[in-house]
């Protein structure tokens, strides 16, 4: 079987808050098997214990916020991809405020911390979400789909009218190599004229060129360029990594979404698990899970060639 990992030392980080531009702390600890990502805001007393679960989602404005009672946690989506990308399924996570530290707007800063604590491999089978049915959101002309496939991937299409971003579409066929070398390191980003109307508003208080890609009338802002020609998609790729990963579970499927976002990405997961004739929970062995065609279980036979 595959089985199910935590993080096998802790790991701190300290930074701003995009939003509330205040420095938090944050360590991620290891847990046992079966807990999945679970937030602690130790600030509060008593502390307040948030899972890291669609269900938990309370805002999708500017970021992804869960939050049980008074208490949130927001930005959640950079370090949420990370542990996704590293293989992590449970975690705890104490954090001393309201949101995740926004370090370089990348999921960079939080995978090279999972890496130096490494990796810990329980004894008990990790459940994957596999899709059945097609399940589709829309909202506009924004559109996101998760259709059966024999791998996790996500196809995104963005559309902008300016002209430093265009349009860009990338896909991502998720591996732990593909998301760390292609992905993890592409920032978040937002338009000069939208970040100073936020910041005039009490939002994005913490926002600067050390920490998001800020595009003006001619260009990209920051000195030292882009990370990637193509660096808006494949953050906006990360960004579903994490949201994505809120469904609880990991995911095999195709993801193909049209100019989606935190909202989009909410209510794909929302109406997916909404679903259960649209998906099944599967336990793979290692050599089922690479094998393309004819891997032998039974609940799966439609997936073989
Ligand atoms: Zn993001």
């Amino acid at each position: 079987m595959i089985f199910q990992q935590t993080l096998r030392n802790k790991a701190t980080f300290s930074g701003i808050g995009l939003h509330t531009g205040k420095t938090i702390t944050l360590t991620l600890r290891p847990a046992e098997a079966g807990t999945g990502i679970v937030f602690h805001r130790i600030d509060l007393a008593p502390a307040v214990s948030i899972e890291a679960h669609a269900s938990n989602v309370v805002n999708t404005r500017l970021s992804t916020t869960i939050g049980r009672g008074d208490a949130s946690v927001s930005t959640i989506e950079h370090l949420m991809a990370a542990l996704y990308g590293c293989g992590i399924d449970n975690a705890h996570v104490d954090i001393d405020g309201p949101e995740v530290p926004i370090m370089d707007g990348s999921a960079a800063p939080f995978v090279a911390a999972i890496a130096k604590a490494g990796v810990k491999v329980s004894g008990k089978a990790r459940k994957y979400l596999v899709v059945k049915k097609p399940v589709t959101v829309v909202e506009g002309d924004k559109k996101a789909t998760i259709i059966p496939s024999r791998h996790y991937k996500i196809s995104f299409d963005m559309q902008f009218a300016h002209p430093a971003v265009k349009s860009q579409f990338r896909s991502l066929e998720f591996s732990q190599e593909s998301f760390i070398g292609d992905f993890a390191a592409a920032r978040t980003f937002g338009f000069l004229a939208e970040v100073e109307m936020m910041k005039s508003h009490g939002l994005a208080l913490g926002g600067s060129l050390e920490n998001a890609v800020v595009i003006g009338d001619n260009g990209v802002i920051n000195p030292e360029g882009l990370r990637f020609q193509d660096e808006f998609v494949r953050h906006k790729i990360l960004d579903s990594v994490g949201d994505l990963s809120l469904a609880g579970h990991r995911l095999i499927g195709h993801v193909k979404a049209t100019k989606s976002g935190h909202d989009l990405n909410h209510k794909l997961v929302t109406e997916l698990l909404k679903r259960p004739d649209c998906y099944t929970l599967i336990e793979f062995t290692p050599q089922a899970f690479n094998a393309p065609f004819n891997i032998g279980i039974p609940e799966l036979s439609w997936l073989e060639a």
